[in-house]
């Protein structure tokens, strides 16, 4: 743990020390100013572009104003009676804010009808906030019935890493409870900083990390998922560039560069080649001609993506830009996403060019990476919104619209590119969630904050370029503060939009935050017994008490708009397939007896297609894809390996139709053998069951009901068969939240 963070960490004990010395004297330490948010918008409005005028100032204080944890402690400034406590506030633009309002001022807490007395001191470093003794008592009364009322949620926040400061500031809005050390009970949500697996032997409660998310986003494997789906809907999938995943396809993609320059001699595209796994722009290059690609031969081969570079993106100011859109996944089962109307925008710092053999290594025109453009000159550090090389998303989007462009297109374009990633790899998803949760086995619910990166284009239509599974939620940022010297400085945009971010996630996690139930088939996620939130709900507060908290920034998009998309989810049928073959639990691969006892389940051989060549099937892709992916530990036909072969087996048996026709018809054959094996399984059990109930009943009046107790030998075999079938056929369904 660096030095910076040992002192913030230290801040922050103290503070939350003050805190609870000041809750135990029913003082409220948080001041509280009015909160005026952005409009709730009707889908597929933008992001309230109003942020960027008089609603953004007021919000953007309203996060500043909650304890800058950074530069000096806030102190605890008790007179004789010991009634008041003053807060330290760093922020400049805090500090503009109140000092407009001049030095003594009142603030109305809007919701609670109450109000702080405050006064900023001459020296313009701090302003004090005093209470009214009646007002204490008033508020000491609240806090009492509030705490009688409702238990506050727990947060354990021992492993959040560069999250930390955001978190903090996050709970503390809410009110919900931290423990920054762990513990021993049970906490309701566990935020880890890197992966799932961060906290081992959790068996309740919530994790904000999905298993296996890291994996899904590497660069390669999300190339992969979203061709698959390219190769389903082409159309529907063209915002993600055309991409070679090496060194397995270097030679195709050699070849195509050669054709298509062949075709057409002007045409001179560029690439840019991204190392597997690698982020904030490392080892990322770009190239005109494939012998220029840093191959190295045998084991040393690095594994890396070659993308068609897009040449003419949307530039502001003459620079390009990317959007990092924050988006969250709240549950697999039934798929629930939301986006973030607020976002940030990333601004190279030298003017762009279209790619020429001279300017191909210019990474502060090229690469819109912060980690990288924070270490130019040109870098502009800027406490506005809507200038300075890191801005919000409604501030250029605002910008836009002045310009005339429809950004209610764009916004809805960017929508539906994210829903249609989301949709990409959540099949995988479903398959790591199994094997790491496995149904019936005590363990949390997931849900996940991810970053998309996004260029927009010259003609305005939204490319993918990547999805982090860890953005940085980092509301601080590094700053030359004299030549040579680096330090941590607050980020006033970074801390507008992160920290709504985290604490909206939290509100829509809130577990005691439930709909009224309804009973709904299980579909293995704490929400799935919840009545779907209704459209029009989705910004509005969850908070039953809450005047005091701004509307959601978290925007629904899917189940809101299912009707839309959910034909592309051709996908995730196929791995429900495959989850339901798997067998043993905790496993991610299909052995070839599975696969054997999956064709002939649905019925799938025949003369044409004998049980022989079935085997040959899964010995031949399974090869391949053992030799494309050799890190894999275990052996067998993994879900892309088996999207591989059932794809094969559709265009086998529906010649005539398209890809996407071959596969909803096969689908639809397997899923209906399926049901009608467990048609008969259901059935057949019923009549044993009834038949031994009878017999149960004549013998045994106050006997156990259970036909395996129940009935003798052979009528017991054939139910205890009928109820293995049946178990082996029931769709595996993602695991239960068995806390919550
Ligand atoms: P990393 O994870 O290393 O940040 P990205 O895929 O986000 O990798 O790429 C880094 C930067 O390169 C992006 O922020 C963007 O500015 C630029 N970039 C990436 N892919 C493309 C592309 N296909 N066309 C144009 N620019 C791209």
């Amino acid at each position: 743990m660096s030095d910076h963070y040992v002192q913030v960490k230290v801040q922050l004990e103290q503070m939350k020390s003050l805190v609870q010395d000041a809750e135990k004297e029913g003082v409220d330490t948080e001041e509280q100013v009015p909160v005026s948010s952005p409009p709730a918008s009707v889908s597929p409005d933008p992001p309230s572009i109003t942020i960027a005028g008089t609603d953004a100032a007021n919000t953007s204080t309203s996060c500043k104003n909650r304890g800058k944890s950074r530069g000096k402690p806030a102190k605890e400034d008790k007179n004789s009676c010991g009634k008041h406590i003053s807060v330290t506030l760093h922020s400049p633009v805090v500090m503009k804010n109140l000092n407009r309002l001049g030095h003594e001022r009142t603030l109305h807490i809007k919701g609670t009808g109450k109000i702080l007395q405050g006064k900023s001191e001459p020296n313009g470093n701090y302003v004090t906030i005093h209470q009214s003794k009646n007002i204490q008592d008033a508020r000491r009364e609240d806090g009492f019935k509030l705490a009688r009322k409702k238990k506050p949620v727990t947060v354990d926040t021992s492993k959040a890493k560069t999250s930390l400061e955001a978190l903090k500031l996050s709970i503390k809005q809410l009110k919900w409870k931290e423990f920054p050390l762990g513990r021993r009970a049970a906490c309701d949500i566990y935020w880890h900083g890197v992966s799932f697996h961060d906290n081992e032997n959790i068996v309740s409660g919530q994790v904000n990390k999905f298993p296996g998310m890291i994996e899904m986003l590497r660069k390669i494997n999300l190339s992969r998922a979203v061709r698959t789906m390219q190769d389903l809907f082409p159309e529907e999938y063209d915002f993600y560039p055309r991409s070679w995943i090496l060194p397995e396809e270097y030679q195709q993609f050699v070849t195509q560069i050669r054709l298509v320059k062949e075709n057409d001699a002007t045409v001179n595209p560029t690439f840019i080649v991204k190392p597997d796994g690698g982020s904030q722009g490392d080892g990322i290059y770009l190239i005109r001609d494939p012998s220029d690609l840093k191959l190295m031969a045998g084991s040393q081969a690095k594994q890396a993506v070659v993308q068609e570079y897009i040449q003419k993106p949307l530039l502001i100011d003459k620079l390009k830009f990317d959007i990092r859109l924050y988006v969250l996944i709240k549950c697999l089962e039934p798929l629930e996403i939301y986006i973030a109307k607020e976002g940030l925008t990333r601004f190279c710092t030298e003017p762009y060019q279209e790619p020429s053999q001279k300017n191909l290594s210019h990474v502060f025109m090229h690469l819109t990476n912060y980690s990288l453009n924070v270490h130019s000159g040109n870098f502009v550090h800027s406490d506005s919104q809507s200038t300075g090389s890191k801005r919000t998303l409604s501030s250029v989007l605002y910008r836009l619209a002045a310009k005339g462009v429809d950004i209610k297109k764009v916004w809805s374009d960017i929508i539906a590119l994210v829903i249609k990633t989301v949709i990409a790899v959540v099949p995988e998803l479903k398959v790591y969630y199994q094997a790491d949760i496995p149904p019936g086995k005590p363990g949390p619910t997931c849900f996940q904050i991810l970053g998309f990166d996004i260029l927009l284009m010259k003609n305005l239509k939204p490319v993918l370029l990547e999805v982090n599974s860890n953005p940085s939620m980092r509301i601080e940022h590094e700053q030359e503060v004299a030549p040579g010297v680096f330090e941590y400085v607050p980020s006033p945009v970074d801390e507008e939009v992160k920290v709504g971010v985290i604490r909206d996630t939290l509100r829509l996690m809130d577990p005691g935050h439930k709909k009224p139930t309804i009973s709904l088939p299980k579909t293995g996620c704490e929400q799935r017994e919840e009545i779907p939130m209704e459209a029009e709900s989705q910004d509005r507060n969850p908070d039953e008490g809450g005047g005091s908290l701004p509307s959601l920034c978290l925007k629904q998009v899917y189940p809101k708009y299912t009707k839309q998309f959910n034909y592309l989810r051709l996908v995730e049928r196929i791995a429900a397939l495959f989850i339901r073959f798997l067998g043993v639990k905790g496993n991610m691969r299909l052995g070839p007896t599975a696969f054997r006892t999956f064709i002939r389940t649905c019925k799938l051989s025949n003369s044409n297609f004998t049980m022989a060549s079935v085997d040959i099937l899964y010995i031949d892709i399974t090869r391949r894809w053992s030799g494309v992916m050799p890190d894999s530990r275990e052996a067998g036909m993994g879900l892309q390996a088996f999207v591989e072969a059932f794809f094969y087996l559709a265009a086998r048996r529906f010649k005539s139709l398209s890809l996407k026709e071959q596969v909803a018809a096969l689908l639809e054959l397997c899923e209906a053998a399926l049901a009608s094996q467990l048609g008969v399984a259901e059935d057949r059990r019923s009549v044993s069951c009834s038949r031994a109930q009878q017999r149960g009943a004549r013998t045994q009046p106050l006997g156990p009901t259970n036909p395996q107790l129940t009935s003798p030998a052979p009528l017991r075999r054939a139910a205890s068969q009928d109820y293995r079938l049946h178990q082996r056929l029931k769709p595996r369904t993602l695991r239960a939240n068995v806390e919550n």
